[in-house]
């Protein structure tokens, strides 16, 4: 089995991985947009052969997470590329593509489930459902010629699902060849070395307390798609005596969750339907999508009335009029529950100047998507590979200083494993 990174070698994310089986048949590992490319910009595909024309030897696409620096180009890949992914995952990207645009259109030939093999060809995959901000994620183990490598894809230990972490480094897959693996927080100069992260319950905690010392709303400002922290959220507003509010976008991914998820229809849990979001089910004329939620949708009005009754969690874009109807104000706080390093770009500093001229405090509660290194020093030690190739990292040259028997790659380079 060969192995190249078309990229990622040096970068987080926009991973890309093309496996080849001694038979020279073909599996590709992510097709993702680089976190470097601006929303406009064009990416071109990563150059493997059946991508733009056929090429029968090319026998699919494995997506390990729906999130855009994993799955972000494969719009583009030719429509007979057979492409696998979780089956929530791809039901969550296709019920948020509605709203979000660049989300969805997932058609997969197979699903990956936690320890279910899949055999491609030569291939056998076995998914192991990880810790990570994205719903649905998995690690995978690939096999084919006697040689076996994991992939991490992206990882954690300190979410909602660390206890599948635990049992992958308690019982780690045996006599792995190569363990590709994500350094987000392998960072230059080493910022990141030593530090440990907030877990989803200490979040939680945090949330909870707030709540408790502010007499106005919460609101809460996140990613629709990250179904750990709407956990967190939903469960500090019921321990705070809260009612948590959804918009429209985030109750229909919740919807295509599985049950045990908060969804319309649980008990402290309301939607409200932002402006925006009403003009695009007027536009589309799908006004199921409203009268779906009907028996739980809140007004503005309702809102306004006693906003300390509400803990939000909402997409940064309704800031402006949850603003204008009152129901935010100087008697809440704002949360930001999204990467630090979106508050500096030119529309977080415009929310930021939004809610300082309203008086209103804006508060950081959020923890990384991505293992700290010292949980990724434990994976290492579980399984024990005979080589370690850094992946989804900014300091992949630091590996060596961190990790045992590492083995670097540059993009489009071709190895064997
Ligand atoms: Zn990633």
């Amino acid at each position: 089995m060969r192995i190249r990174i078309h990229r990622g070698a040096h970068e987080i994310g926009g991973n890309c991985i093309e496996v080849a089986a001694d038979d020279g048949r073909r599996l590709v590992l992510d097709v993702g947009r680089p976190l470097s490319a601006g929303w406009d910009e064009v990416v071109g595909l990563p150059e493997v052969s059946g991508f733009a024309t056929p090429d029968p030897s090319l026998l699919g696409v494995v997506i390990s997470h729906p999130h855009l620096d994993h799955y972000g180009l494969v719009s583009q890949v030719a429509e007979k590329v057979p492409i696998y992914i979780g089956k929530e995952a791809a039901a969550l990207l296709n019920a948020a593509r509605f709203f979000s645009p660049v989300s969805g259109g997932f058609d997969p030939v197979g699903h990956l489930q936690h320890a279910q093999e899949l055999t491609v060809g030569p291939f056998t995959i076995t998914p192991h459902l990880n810790d990570h901000s994205a719903y649905d994620a998995y690690s995978l183990l690939i096999e084919a010629d006697g040689r076996r490598l994991f992939y991490t894809g992206d990882i954690r230990a300190h979410g909602r699902k660390h206890k599948m972490f635990k049992a992958l480094v308690k019982r780690p897959p045996a006599d792995v060849n190569v363990l590709m693996m994500e350094g987000t927080h392998v960072r230059v100069g080493g910022a990141h070395d030593e530090a440990t992260f907030e877990t989803e319950s200490k979040l939680e905690k945090r949330f909870v307390k707030l709540a408790k010392e502010t007499e106005g709303a919460i609101v809460t400002f996140g990613s629709m798609q990250n179904i750990d922290r709407l956990v967190t959220v939903y469960r500090a507003a019921k321990r705070s005596g809260r009612v948590l509010i959804m918009d429209l976008y985030g109750a229909t991914v919740a919807a295509a969750t599985r049950s045990s998820i908060p969804q319309p229809g649980f008990k402290g849990l309301r939607v409200y339907v932002p402006l925006l979001q009403r003009i695009k089910v007027k536009e589309a004329a799908e006004f199921w999508r409203v009268q779906d939620i009907a028996s739980c949708r809140v007004f503005p009005e309702e809102l306004a009335a006693d906003p300390g009754r509400f803990v939000f969690h909402v997409p940064s874009s309704t800031a402006r009029e949850l603003l204008k109807s009152e129901v935010l104000d100087a008697s809440g706080v704002a949360v930001w529950s999204l990467w630090e390093g979106y508050r500096s770009t030119p529309s977080g500093k415009a929310l930021e100047k939004l809610l300082a001229d309203k008086g209103v405090e804006l508060v950081s509660l959020h923890t990384s998507g991505h293992a700290s290194v010292p949980d990724l020093k434990k994976l290492v030690e579980a399984l024990d590979p005979d080589r370690v190739v850094p992946i989804h990292s900014e300091a992949t040259d630091r590996f060596a200083e961190l990790f045992p028997r590492v083995e670097p790659h540059t993009d489009r380079a071709w190895w064997a494993v």
